[in-house]
């Protein structure tokens, strides 16, 4: 058969450790006997990252404006530990942060669903994609531990010199005050995200807030998503069939928990942090989320949620057999290259996206699976796989589809 002809190229993204070991697997195995694969490659593997300075990250991300289609690996994030292990110049940011910073991105997360690993939550029957506003809050606050009694006071000094001033709290004793803050642009471009990626998954979209209690702070959440709905996207989501729906944080997880899911779910930082684990444990395993970075101009960056398995990795360096999930990488490909299909009106490249994600979770319900699965699956007769003989099976499957 004639291979899959692209016009232009994704932007290829590398990454670390086992990962990277199965990013060469799933191209070798799953992608290019089918497709004349065009890539800009970059290497964001942390020792090519370090030779430039970094600046092959930045190089990538604005690859990916221009292209406007990203596939990334996972990446390691420096700490201490690596710092000496890969004998860094510096302790380089997260590339994630990098490119979002790049692209002025929101990440939505969703779960891959497959038959015989059961989300905990017995209603839930389709995928829900979580939405984090990604800038701010609590993430960039500053707090002063109060020594004793006092007035604390917010203060806002305008460019002009006017002030605004409120009184927090008058301390009798010691205590603790949080002054944290978000600024306009960066909502609008969170609510334009979630907006486009709503209409592109042709899904409703929830925003959960708690504007009953922060009156101002909350309430400015609300109102950019409310305006930029009403004025931008309300006539495009009719004609999509799909709803924009607004209520209280409480009220949202109450929902949330009683659902069939199905729909995106913006949060605010801090409750996307936490509400993230939680959908994405009760789903079944990291090892099938699934993670987009969208910008608010329609740029998209696909990627796995988990990271690059170290353990995994010094496993396979001592040429011990390793068992790591593939499946969210795969998806990361079918969704970048789906994605480019769609964008060039290439029918086969859109075929081929639908055809690799149904072989893969075939191969998963035919009792065929990765450890971390196996032992999860509600399925009886279950083979275990090593990673290598996985992609294979994969590879089997989309073969006698
Ligand atoms: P991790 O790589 O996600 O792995 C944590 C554990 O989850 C693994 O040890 C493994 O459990 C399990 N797991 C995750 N993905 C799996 C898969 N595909 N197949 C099977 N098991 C899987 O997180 P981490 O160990 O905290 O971080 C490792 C490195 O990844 C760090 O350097 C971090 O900076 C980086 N990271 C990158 C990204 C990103 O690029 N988006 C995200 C998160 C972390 P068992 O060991 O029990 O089998
Ligand atoms: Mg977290």
């Amino acid at each position: 058969m004639a291979k899959i002809q692209m016009t232009t190229p994704l932007v290829e993204m590398d990454g670390d450790e086992m990962t990277r070991i199965l990013w060469q697997l799933i191209k070798d195995k799953l992608i290019l006997p089918y497709i004349d694969l065009k890539t800009e490659y970059y290497d964001l593997g942390l020792k090519y990252r370090d030779e430039t300075d970094d600046q092959v990250t930045v190089d990538s991300a604005n690859a990916t404006l221009k292209y406007g289609v990203a596939v990334k690996c996972a990446t390691i994030t420096p700490n201490a530990a690596r710092m000496t292990e890969y004998s860094l110049k510096k302790m380089y940011k997260s590339p994630n942060g990098t490119i979002r910073a790049i692209l002025d991105g929101t990440v939505f997360r969703a779960p891959i669903m497959v038959k015989g690993i059961e989300p905990n939550v017995r209603s839930w029957e389709k995928p829900i994609v979580l939405a984090r506003h990604a800038y701010g809050d609590v993430y960039k606050n500053v707090e002063i531990d109060v020594p004793g009694p006092g007035k604390a006071e917010l203060v806002f000094t305008g460019a002009d010199g006017t002030e605004i001033r409120e009184t927090i709290h008058e301390f009798d004793g010691p205590g603790i005050i949080q002054g944290v803050h978000n600024i306009d642009k960066s909502i609008e471009s969170f609510a334009k995200a979630c907006f486009e990626y709503a209409l592109s998954l042709k899904q409703d979209l929830w925003l959960g807030t708690k504007d009953t209690i922060s009156k101002t702070y909350d309430r400015t959440f609300r109102e950019i998503f409310e305006n930029i709905f009403e004025t931008e996207y309300k006539a495009k989501f009719e004609e999509a069939g799909i709803t924009y729906f607004y209520t209280l944080i409480d009220d949202a997880v109450a929902r949330v928990m009683k659902s069939k899911g199905g729909f995106i779910w913006a949060c605010k930082n801090y409750d996307g942090d936490v509400m993230s684990d939680m959908v994405s444990s009760a789903f079944g395993s990291l090892a099938m989320m699934t993670s987009v970075l969208v910008s608010p101009s329609g740029v998209y960056e696909y990627e796995a949620a988990h990271g690059t398995v170290q353990r995994h990795y010094y496993k396979h360096l001592k040429g011990e057999e390793t068992s790591t999930n593939p499946v969210a990488t795969i998806f990361a490909w079918t969704g970048a290259l789906r994605k480019r299909g769609e964008l060039d009106g290439i029918k086969e490249l859109v075929e081929y996206a639908d055809r690799m994600e149904k072989a893969t979770l075939s191969t998963i319900e035919s009792g065929k699976m990765t450890k971390d699965l196996a032992l999860i699956t509600t399925l009886s007769d279950v083979t275990a796989l090593n990673t290598e003989q996985f992609i294979d099976a994969i590879a089997d499957t989309y073969n006698n589809l």
